[in-house]
């Protein structure tokens, strides 16, 4: 008998039909004698939608109320799982993220969890009753609702995982498992038997929205033993290991991110303070940042470019054009038509020429690359978006990804 988290996600509970077939599979779990603990997403959709009412009736973000208003999507699906539960027979009971004391520090729309209270969960578990518990929502150290992010709820489930000492946390979800590439998007990618929590964390911060990159900083550092699984279908998924010492393969996944812009200063003066002066007041927006590259010309100017999600572009340039004034720089420009593409693995670090295979992969293909950045384990490009999915398949194939390919590896 062991203790097991699982976590349903957006499209698992999507309508009432889900939410009986979630139950029914819940209840084969705790036949088998497990102790299992719920997380459950608001229904698919609903959290957009919620964004979105609250967007309509105020042109500011107020961010403490929106939280109240987001946790609410989670709040239906917690009740109606539970209740489908309890129809069948089975024990159940449902928690608000506060009423397990899942509490996270302030920052609204994007809190992070710091203690989670194990007590009312051990006693339910103790007697046999499954607690349901609201992902991707806490409480602050004033009472305070808060929400960790868009894909939250895999956060939470990992944390109530931790707490529990669970033997295995599973993101039961709309996939069987994680795939070299969003099978959604690259028809041949293949499931992988595992991945480690480095890459995971790698592809998921780089855009693959299976696992939040939250969940998976913090599966990796409490050791929690993280699965990821259909909802739908019975198969072992992809299990997120701590690294073996088994044959690497070079590149094992890639990751693309849509929805990306870019921003060009020109002509600014070469001179020390320059990349603060820019990048300080996006910084204090707060708009994030991810490549930055700087041109130095031979006369004594140089061209800023930095890239920010496209969400941000507008915003970051209406902010950039009085320091464009004060700096002198010649022009400020920008495209919010870019996308990145990344590819990442451990078994770079044993292999010299991973950039170049890339790299004339993309140029057989008449792919220009705008920007490049590198790590240790990965390489991202950033290319024109409508090449974005051109570069994700020639990436896929050039490094043996797809179905066939790379008998025998995990
Ligand atoms: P949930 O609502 O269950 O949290 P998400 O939509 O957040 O589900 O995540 C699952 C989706 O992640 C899949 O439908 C798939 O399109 C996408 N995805 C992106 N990259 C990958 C990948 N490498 N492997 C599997 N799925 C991926
Ligand atoms: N409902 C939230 C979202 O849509 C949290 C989650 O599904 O993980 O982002
Ligand atoms: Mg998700």
């Amino acid at each position: 008998m062991g203790t097991v988290v699982h976590k349903y996600g957006g499209t698992s509970v999507g309508s009432t039909e889900r939410i009986k077939a979630v139950a029914d599979r819940v209840v084969r779990q705790c036949a088998n004698g497990d102790r299992v603990a719920v997380v459950v997403s608001a229904m698919g959709g609903e959290t957009d939608r919620l964004t979105a009412l609250g967007r309509d009736v105020a042109d500011r973000s107020i961010p403490r109320e929106m939280d109240v208003l987001l946790a609410s999507g989670e709040q239906v699906t917690i009740a109606l799982l539970s209740m489908a539960l309890i129809q069948r027979g089975q024990r159940a009971r449902s928690y608000l993220g506060g009423q397990v004391h899942i509490r996270t520090n302030d920052h609204h729309g994007r809190a992070r969890i710091e203690e989670v209270s194990t007590e009312r969960l051990h006693k339910d578990l103790d007697q046999g009753i499954v607690p349901v518990i609201a992902g991707f929502q806490g409480i602050d150290e004033s009472g305070n609702v808060t929400t960790l992010g868009r894909g939250g709820s895999d956060t939470t489930a990992v944390a109530i995982a931790a707490a529990l000492e669970a033997d295995e946390c599973q993101i039961c979800t709309d996939v069987d498992g994680v795939y070299t590439a969003d099978p959604r998007v690259v028809e041949d990618a293949r499931r992988l038997d595992q991945v480690t929590f480095e890459e995971m964390l790698e592809l998921a911060s780089l855009g693959s929205k299976v696992l939040a990159s939250r969940s998976v900083e913090f599966a990796g550092k409490y050791r929690v033993p993280l699965r990821v699984l259909s909802t739908f279908e019975d198969g072992p998924g992809t299990l997120i290991t701590v690294e073996t010492n088994m044959e690497q393969p070079v590149v094992s996944g890639i990751a693309h991110t849509p929805d990306e812009a870019k921003i060009t200063m020109a002509g600014v003066p070469d001179v020390p303070g320059v990349a603060s002066r820019i990048l300080g007041p996006i910084g204090r927006a707060p708009i994030e940042v991810d490549m930055i590259v700087q041109n130095t010309g031979g006369d004594g100017l140089t061209d800023f470019t930095f890239t920010v999600k496209r969400d941000d572009y507008e915003r970051a340039l209406e902010i950039l054009e009085p320091v464009r004034l004060d700096l002198g720089a010649r022009e400020l420009s920008g495209d919010n038509k870019i996308a990145k593409v990344s590819v990442v693995g451990v078994g770079m670090r044993s292999h010299a020429g991973v950039a170049t295979r890339l790299f004339d992969a993309l140029a057989a293909e008449n792919i220009n690359i705008q920007m490049i950045s590198t790590s240790e384990i990965k390489i991202s490009v950033v290319v024109a978006e409508r090449y974005m999915e051109l570069a994700l398949r020639c990436a896929h194939t050039e490094f043996g990804l797809g179905e066939g390919a790379g008998e025998g590896r995990t």
